[in-house]
């Protein structure tokens, strides 16, 4: 390792040119630019982006620019793994320090840091806070100098957040050893609440707060009635969006490796991931699927934590999730790299009595009681997915309004903007319904009142005489799932109300008379076949890029295999795309590409251009050759 000299904010006419020095871009993403004027100031941050907003660089470029060294806190080896990967081939001095290493190696680093010769420092909140790491910090300190230290997973700190680590609660003590150094915290957690706690329990002071849209534009959000031939369409979606690489959620390991055999059957390179599976199974998939040698993961939500993979294209969920904060979460592990992704959700209503099955399992592990609190907790975000799922108005007004931000609506990127549903009106079954609800005295749930409608024998029904109202087996031609997808729609709109105490009992309201007196229709969305999505799976790139395009990722699947890191540590395909598109043929065109800094232009520059001039020869030559044959 070559000794590092003092990279200065002065070295650069522009943060601009910094950013395209070390990482190859041209411009800043929202919010990114501001930030890291505010940590060259000295400030301390929070930092909240959604996934693949672009946190990293919010400290990876303050680091460079100040001298001393930046020590970031993160809690998965595998992500400091990753990190430290993508930014040694920009040629970037990181390293960390974990219990994976040897002594031998432990101890070259830790002279290399000391030394200056290292910019960023990765290691787990543990070590840091073990007095003997905490005595080198001060080595450090007076040797080099400490310039930041950046918090990621910053939600970490937080009992309100999904991940709360108590090891990280600690992480304050360093603001009370090394007062001066400006802390950074990183995250993409979503509520106010956690957000708050994040600034009292790291003691940051006046930090500059920077909070993004969760919007993600780039993906496009689609729910289909999951039908009788499911798996048929679900091959053909991920068939469609070949070679890109996708997730598919299930909600039990059985399907998981059902499924998962049936792809690989069916010719799809699929590989299973679930808790059931061994350490050594569990990582080797992960690894195959981040090293694209697989197309498909099939798995449960046991995966994704701490996997990077930047272009994941499709996310499906083949199964209902279990609450809205969860779905934006997993689905939002498509398209971190920004480009175009898809996450679609297949929704069937046999998998809203699985979910409230196993809400009823939360059982207290010592008495054995029911758990009220957590089955009603449950049950409304159960409630919250399937309004979601039915919902006919745009999916992200709905997903950024959980998240309390407001959305205007019409998107443009979602089904429900782009292919309306087909409204019917159902005015005669909903007075059915809702008279039929008077009748039982409105003392009633809906699997009640179903029964009376579709006239059931059953025990509570003969008991209580409701084989005697007139309303009883009026509503044969309906099946039960239509009925429930009528009441649904009826409690979304407000034309009747249900009990909120745990015990649900349908209620008429003013609304409900003016139905029941023909003073209002109702209408009912009614889901259209799965809709095959037109077939532009690359962005709409023209068959001549797309062809480039291939050979290009060809290109790097190899280089990659030649170093054992993922291809996208070497470009992404965001980069490739451009490459494909712009079809640099010399290195100082090449250079302009949005991903090639001065590291991986002396690096890659060479063979990629060969690649491009090799494929437009060949194109020329069999263009050439249809002309002579015309
Ligand atoms: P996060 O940590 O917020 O999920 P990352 O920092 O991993 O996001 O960034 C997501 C992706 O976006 C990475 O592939 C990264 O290289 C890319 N990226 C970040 N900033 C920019 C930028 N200014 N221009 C282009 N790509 C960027
Ligand atoms: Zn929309």
């Amino acid at each position: 390792m070559t000794p590092l000299t003092p990279i200065l904010a002065s070295q650069f006419d522009s943060l601009e040119a910094a950013l395209k020095h070390f990482f190859g871009y041209e411009t800043f993403r929202a919010g990114q630019g501001a930030v890291i004027e505010a940590a060259l100031r000295q400030q301390d941050l929070l930092v909240v982006m959604p996934t693949g907003g672009g946190k990293s660089l919010c400290f990876q470029l303050p680091a460079l620019l100040h001298p001393g060294l930046t020590i970031v806190v993160s809690p998965l080896i595998a992500l400091m793994q990753d990190q430290v990967m993508g930014l040694e081939v920009n040629d970037i001095a990181a390293t960390f320090l974990n219990s994976s290493l040897d002594a031998a190696t432990t101890q070259q680093r830790q002279r290399d840091l000391l030394a200056g010769r290292i910019k960023l420092l990765y290691v787990a909140p543990e070590r840091l806070l073990q007095t003997s790491f905490l005595s080198f910090l001060d080595q450090v300190q007076t040797q080099v100098g400490l310039s930041a230290f950046a918090i990621d997973e910053a939600h970490c700190v937080s009992e309100w957040g999904h991940d709360f680590r108590p090891e990280y609660r600690r992480l304050a003590e360093l603001r009370r050893r090394y007062a001066q150094v400006p802390m950074y915290a990183l995250t993409a957690t979503a509520t106010e609440r956690v957000r708050q706690d994040i600034i009292q329990q790291l003691c940051l002071q006046q930090p500059y707060v920077h909070v993004a849209s969760f919007n993600r534009p780039n993906l496009y959000y689609e729910v289909r009635a999951k039908s009788r031939q499911a798996y048929a369409d679900l091959y053909r979606d991920v068939r469609q969006r070949s070679p890109g690489s996708g997730i598919i959620y299930c909600l039990s390991r059985r399907e998981v490796n059902e499924l998962s055999a049936r792809l690989q059957a069916d010719g799809i390179s699929a590989l299973p991931y679930h808790a059931g599976l061994s350490d050594h199974a569990r990582t080797l998939n992960q690894t195959r699927f981040i090293r694209d040698d697989v197309q498909v993961i099939v798995a449960t939500i046991a995966f994704g934590l701490g996997i990077n993979k930047p272009d994941v294209r499709f996310v499906i969920h083949y199964n209902l999730p279990r609450n809205i904060e969860g779905y934006y979460q997993e689905a939002g592990r498509a398209g971190r790299d920004g480009q175009s992704s898809d996450c679609l959700l297949y929704f069937s209503p046999k998998d809203i009595y699985t979910l409230e099955w196993l809400i009823e399992q939360k059982l207290n592990p010592q008495t054995g009681e029911a758990l009220d609190q957590e089955q009603r907790i449950a049950r409304q975000q159960l409630r919250q997915v399937i309004d979601y799922a039915e919902s006919t108005v745009c999916r992200r007004t709905i997903q950024l309004g959980y998240f309390g931000e407001t959305f205007a609506g019409n998107c443009g990127c979602c089904d429900n903007c782009c292919h309306p549903k087909p409204l019917e009106d159902w005015t005669i079954p909903a007075q059915k319904l809702l008279s039929c609800i008077a009748r039982c005295q409105e003392r009633y749930g809906l699997n009640h009142v179903i029964d009376v409608l579709r006239g059931s024998k059953n025990q509570k029904i003969l008991q209580r005489r409701h084989d005697q109202l007139s309303t009883y087996g009026i509503g044969k031609d309906k099946t039960v799932d239509q009925w429930r997808l009528l009441a649904r729609t009826l409690l979304h709109q407000g034309l009747m109300t249900e009990t909120t105490d745990g015990y649900p009992v349908l209620k008429l309201n003013d609304l409900s008379w003016e139905v029941l007196r023909h003073h209002r229709s109702v209408y009912v969305p009614i889901s259209i076949k799965a809709t095959p999505t037109p077939e532009q799976p690359n962005d709409g790139l023209q068959q001549s890029t797309t062809g480039l395009f291939q050979r290009l990722r060809a290109l790097r699947k190899q280089l990659a295999d030649q170093q054992s890191v993922p291809p996208y540590i070497i470009f992404t395909d965001a980069s490739l795309q451009l490459m494909a598109q712009q079809q640099p043929q010399t290195l100082v065109e090449f250079a302009q590409i949005s991903g090639v800094g001065k590291r991986k232009l002396e690096q890659y520059g060479h063979q990629f251009t060969a690649e491009i001039c090799a494929y437009l020869q060949e194109q020329g030559l069999a263009a050439a050759e249809v002309a002579a044959t015309d």
